[in-house]
């Protein structure tokens, strides 16, 4: 039977010829965790009273949500799983070390993987080829124990990108015009495939992009083929022996099929405090912002570095607007010193924060001020997710995010 990316990974995993609705107990090939879910899930193992964890080398916990510490109560649940990942063997990823989907994406995941995360973003794997979602913590905790888990296979959306992307229009305003096309629920427990000409000739660090947010519209998991474009990513990370093709079938049944025309797409806004909330740009322009952030697992690439860089090159921030810039790992960072985006965005006034999260939850390096209005180049912007029920937080894409610096109010990034 033909089959979708996902029934295709499924059946591999499980050995038998899934379809969706099939509930099936599938290996897990990488299991984590990050420090605001790691507690509790290591917890919730611990009282499973299993001996060992099935994978501890596929076994991650990740320090970078609140990285370095901002409190004391936070420090102690650092030291509880730095502890727990000597004591069982498992991988640590400790302060620094950079924002968990990007460092899955540059060191672990695998096109075919199966890999469930206590984290929503986990889905950004599946910009690679890799079926990756979120669970709640309960569930990581029986996949560290047990090394599987269980899943009711997920209809599918195809999603079929063609034509080209303007100038300062990226894969954010894909995914953002997407989601505020079918809402934030529109694709509940789907999985979206991208398919089509469009998806075939963009880069890998895109894909994470879009793959990333395939969750802010509900879905079980958002998934790009598996080739050349992956291969020369695995590539770029050393890691080219971890590549397999993988495509849908060409007569692959889906439940719906989207049409995106990436040349008609225009630089797009999510308003708060929902991210299907969206607007191009234009219909906001002129909106006094107070901060401006740059990172994320969404947008902390190397790529946003660049694309920020060359819009605040010789420029400066404008004196009202704060300008923070996270990468998402190390690697990112050094990559972006050696390259001079660093040095060019610091001249620009921007503040560099240590890979990480950063202020993206909302409990240090960022929070806002009462009425205050921070333009992110995040993944969410719900009530209160900056750390301040009475900011407000607006979501747009790297250019558009550093075009605004520059100005202090949300621009049109081809309008600098
Ligand atoms: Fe979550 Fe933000 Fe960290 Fe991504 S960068 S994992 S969305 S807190």
């Amino acid at each position: 039977m033909a089959k979708t990316l996902t029934e295709k990974i499924l059946s591999m995993k499980t050995g038998l010829e899934v379809k969706p609705g099939d509930i099936v107990v599938s290996p897990v090939d990488w299991a984590l965790v990050q420090d605001t879910t790691g507690p509790l899930t290591v917890r919730e193992f611990l009282s499973l009273g299993l001996p060992k964890l099935a994978n501890p080398t596929h076994t991650i916990l990740f320090i970078d949500h609140a990285a370095p510490s901002p409190q004391k109560q936070l420090s102690c649940d650092h030291t509880f799983l730095r502890k727990f990942a000597k004591d069982y063997g498992a991988v640590l990823s400790d302060v620094g070390e950079g924002v968990c989907h990007q460092i899955m994406a540059e060191k672990y995941a695998r096109p075919g993987d199966v890999i469930v995360g206590a984290d929503s973003h986990t889905v950004t794997a599946g910009g690679l080829g890799a079926f990756a979602t979120g669970m709640g913590s309960s569930d990581v905790a029986a996949a560290f124990g047990l090394g599987k888990t269980w899943f009711r296979v997920p209809e599918t959306y195809f999603i079929r990108l063609t034509g080209k992307l303007q100038r300062h229009v990226t894969a954010k305003d894909v995914i953002l015009h997407l989601i505020g096309m079918i809402g934030a629920d529109g694709a509940t427990y789907k999985s979206l495939e991208f398919g089509g000409p469009g998806a075939a000739a963009m880069p890998v660090t895109d894909r994470l992009t879009i793959a990333n947010m395939a969750v802010e519209a509900g879905a079980k998991v958002g998934l790009f083929p598996s080739d050349d474009a992956t291969l020369e990513y695995l590539t770029q990370q050393g890691r080219s022996q971890d590549h397999i093709r993988l495509f849908a079938d060409e007569d692959a049944v889906y439940e719906r099929v989207i049409d995106i025309d990436l040349a008609a797409l225009e630089p797009t806004v999510a308003r708060p405090h929902t991210v299907d909330n969206t607007a191009a740009v234009g219909e906001l322009k002129g909106i006094k912002v107070d901060q401006v952030f740059i990172g994320t697992c969404t947008n902390g690439r190397l790529e946003d570095l660049k694309l920020a860089a060359d819009i605040l090159r010789g420029k400066r921030r404008n004196p009202a607007t704060r300008l923070l810039v996270a990468p998402a790992s190390p690697r990112v960072m050094l990559a972006g010193m050696r390259m001079g985006y660093i040095q060019d965005l610091v001249q620009a006034g921007a503040t560099i924060l240590p890979p990480g999260c950063a202020g993206c939850l909302g409990v240090h390096q960022g929070v806002l001020g009462d009425g205050e209005t921070c333009l992110s180049t995040a993944n969410r912007n719900f009530l209160g997710r900056m750390g301040n029920p009475e900011g407000l937080i607006y979501l747009a894409s790297t250019p558009t995010a550093a075009a605004s610096a520059v100005t202090g109010v949300i621009t049109d990034p081809r309008e600098v």
